[in-house]
């Protein structure tokens, strides 16, 4: 139990908190009984027991009614049937707890809970807890049940288990909440829904109070001791590049931003921006720009991106657009690999020769030592949150401004959550001549007039993707999906150059691939998800997305955003299996809808749960929810972050006494995170 779940203390068990309660106050008679119903319970008593079956089918059936209608009980187990039998008797009253089903017309319940109806009171069971269990601990006759009998062992001793209250009375007056104990007792063993319904709310608040607690603590803490460099000019390298090299107009919302960065960093303050902008808004020219900015006054700039093609990507678009300015941009990914190659590289990031160096998380590593970093740009990045923003600051007495880049738009109560100690900046305008990308759905059953319209496009001397899921578990699988496809491509356009690209594929060839398509030599691109950030061929009109039932709303977005770059009318192809569920469903009606990345990550978050968002791992949340959740509690968020906010202002030096607890709590919360600086 303890590696499965990490209890480890009585404290551990205290918050392992039941996923549902069912009401075991209330009795059915048999006859109300459907297939449908969840947990139910009824009185009455056995008439009889029969065998029936052979083999893996045998099994054991007492007749069992409650005057009204009959239901069978039944049990799978052989080893068990004498045990059954002679335990429990015929005539004799007994409640029974378990999930009707319906089995050759009749209705079941397998492998029930029976109790004798004179012992068991049922007003004292009231809401029984149910607790999630992993398989492993099923297998080793752990369930929900040996959970409920720890917890409520628990709950007894719990009298002289006095927990020291975690949130100052002020708040729990103010906003009403439970104490402490009592919420945890009453997420367990509430006596009525109301109680449960408070504690949950309680218990809810606390968990997003303290990431809001710890996130702006850090950021005022910050703002207060962190110097930052000073950027007080734009000089001739920013100019040049905005009047001689600079092919369109930026947007308003592109100069809106440079312009709030420029004062972050001329105001000594160390700058810690998120800069959100919906997929082919132009972050990456700004982010240029504003390393521009950075070695005008004699500093230098990274750029760090998540992935290999992407980081190879942003070093082929800087070369391009700053064509031969006097600047040294340097690529370092793990890839580039020998002394020969690095040592120049890492030789000239020291000295200061480097001024632009752009890679993946190897930019990160001890070894690379910067002479003067004063910018450091994060692209494409969700799972950056503050501890590891945190280490940035090691490599350098003043820590370098810090620039987070985004396209996959983060709901406000996910950013505020992640990125709550950032200021924000919002692109909220494409650059103009963009058509909107028109989303189609089709089965894949009915490939031929998908075929002519790529044929169509293509004739007009565009480009297409063609994208096929990849998901670790079953790569071997996907991967063949992608062979496969990629040969009847082949088949169906025989005249046509057709590119593949994979993660098992060597750098070199990934890179000889991507090229051939970059440069117009073919016409399909045939790839994975490895294409899902950054990538960006203007000339690429139509976007296909196989198996696109296995993507999530997000994802499906990042990859249209590979479209709709250049001025022609683009489109984004789904193609799903006939088959689909509900929810399938409306995530393709969603995307046929709308082009509103905004939208899309809210009703994703809706969609998805948290699940996916929510460990701190995956997250760069502070500490793990258990309760709280992002998606529904919103309201829940902005209240967290503003009683947040008002216990820093009247506490600022952490001294009064009343808070003491609070921050005890806080304490041993960062103590448990896990330390992102030990991890790479
Ligand atoms: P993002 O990183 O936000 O997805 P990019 O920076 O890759 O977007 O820009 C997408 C495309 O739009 C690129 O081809 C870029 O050169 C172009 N672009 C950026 N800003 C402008 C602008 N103001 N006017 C026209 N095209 C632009
Ligand atoms: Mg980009």
């Amino acid at each position: 139990m303890e590696s499965e779940l990490h209890i480890t203390t009585f404290r551990d068990l205290l918050y392992y908190f039941p996923y549902k309660h069912i009401d075991r106050t209330r009795l059915y008679y048999i006859h109300e009984l459907t297939a449908d119903m969840p947990f139910v319970q009824v009185r009455g008593e056995i008439l009889s027991f029969e065998e029936e079956g052979t083999g893996r089918k045998r099994r054991l059936i007492a007749h069992f009614t409650d005057g009204r209608g009959i239901l069978d009980l039944v049990w799978f187990q052989v080893g068990a049937f004498k045990w059954i039998k002679k335990s429990y008797l015929t005539g004799k009253p007994y409640i029974v707890f378990g999930r009707p089903t319906v089995f050759n017309g009749r209705i079941n319940i397998a492998h029930p809970d029976i109790d004798p109806a004179d012992t068991l009171q049922l007003e004292q069971l009231g809401l029984q807890p149910y607790y999630n269990t992993t398989e492993r601990m099923k297998k080793a006759g752990m369930n929900s049940r040996s959970i409920e009998r720890f917890t409520s062992t628990l709950f007894q001793k719990a009298g002289e288990l006095q927990l020291p209250e975690t949130l100052p009375e002020s708040i729990i007056r103010r906003l009403l909440l439970v104490p402490l104990g009592q919420s945890l007792h009453d997420l367990h063993y509430p006596n009525s829904a109301d109680a449960l319904r408070r504690a949950t709310y309680r218990q809810k608040f606390e968990e997003l109070f303290f990431i809001q607690l710890n996130i702006l603590r850090y950021a005022r803490l910050r703002q207060q001791q962190v110097h930052g460099h000073v950027f007080a000019s734009i000089g001739p390298l920013f100019h040049s590049f905005y009047s001689d090299y600079l092919p369109f107009q930026l947007t308003n919302a592109q100069k809106r931003v440079i312009k709030e960065m420029r004062k972050d960093m001329g105001s000594g303050k160390q700058m810690n921006r998120l800069l959100q902008g919906d997929v082919g808004s132009g972050k990456t020219l700004v982010a240029l720009m504003t390393m521009l900015i950075a070695l005008d006054n004699g500093y230098q700039a990274c750029l760090m991106a998540p992935t290999e093609i992407l980081a190879e990507q942003h070093y082929a678009t800087f070369q391009e657009m700053l064509r031969e300015m006097p600047i040294h941009v340097e690529l370092l990914t793990g890839s580039i690999k020998g002394k020969k190659k690095r040592t120049p590289i890492l030789e000239g990031t020291r000295t200061g020769e480097v001024q632009i160096l752009i890679g993946t998380h190897a930019v990160l590593e001890d070894n690379v030592e910067f002479n003067r970093l004063g910018l450091i740009v994060i692209d494409e990045q969700h799972r950056f949150g503050v501890a590891q923003r945190a280490r940035l600051w090691k490599k350098n007495e003043i820590p370098p401004h810090v620039l987070v880049m985004t396209a996959t738009p983060i709901p406000r109560t996910l950013a505020m959550t992640l990125y709550g100690d950032l200021d924000v900046s919002v692109i909220d305008e494409l650059p103009p001549g963009r058509k909107p990308i028109e989303t189609r759905h089709f089965w894949e059953e009915r490939s031929e007039s998908l075929y002519r319209g790529i044929r169509a496009e293509i004739a007009k001397g565009r480009q297409v993707y063609v994208v096929y899921p990849l998901i670790q578990e079953s790569e071997k699988m996907d991967l063949q999906d992608l062979e496969n496809g990629y040969e009847q491509w082949c088949r169906t356009f025989p005249d046509l150059q057709i590119s593949k690209v994979h993660g098992q594929m060597k750098s070199s060839e990934k890179d000889a691939e991507m090229d051939k398509f970059v440069r117009g030599e073919t016409q399909i691109l045939i790839a994975t998800t490895v294409i899902e950030v950054g990538v960006n061929v203007p000339n690429a009109s139509v976007m296909v997305i196989q198996n696109a039932e296995r993507f999530g709303l997000a994802q499906l977005h990042q990859l249209r955003g590979r479209v709709g770059r250049g001025a022609d009318q683009s489109y984004c192809i789904l193609v799903t299996k006939y088959q689909l569920s509900q929810e399938t469903k409306k995530r393709i009606q969603i995307m046929c809808e709308t082009n509103d990345g905004f939208e899309i990550a809210e009703a994703d978050l809706k969609f998805r749960g948290p699940g996916d968002l929510e460990g701190t791992q995956q997250s760069g949340m502070a500490f793990d929810l258990h309760i709280a959740n992002i998606a529904r509690d919103g309201q829940l968020v902005q209240l967290a972050r503003d009683t947040a906010n008002s216990i820093l202002d009247e506490d600022p030096t952490q001294t009064l006494p009343e808070n003491a607890g609070m921050w005890r709590r806080l304490r041993e919360l960062n103590k448990n995170a896990i330390d992102w600086s030990n991890i790479s």
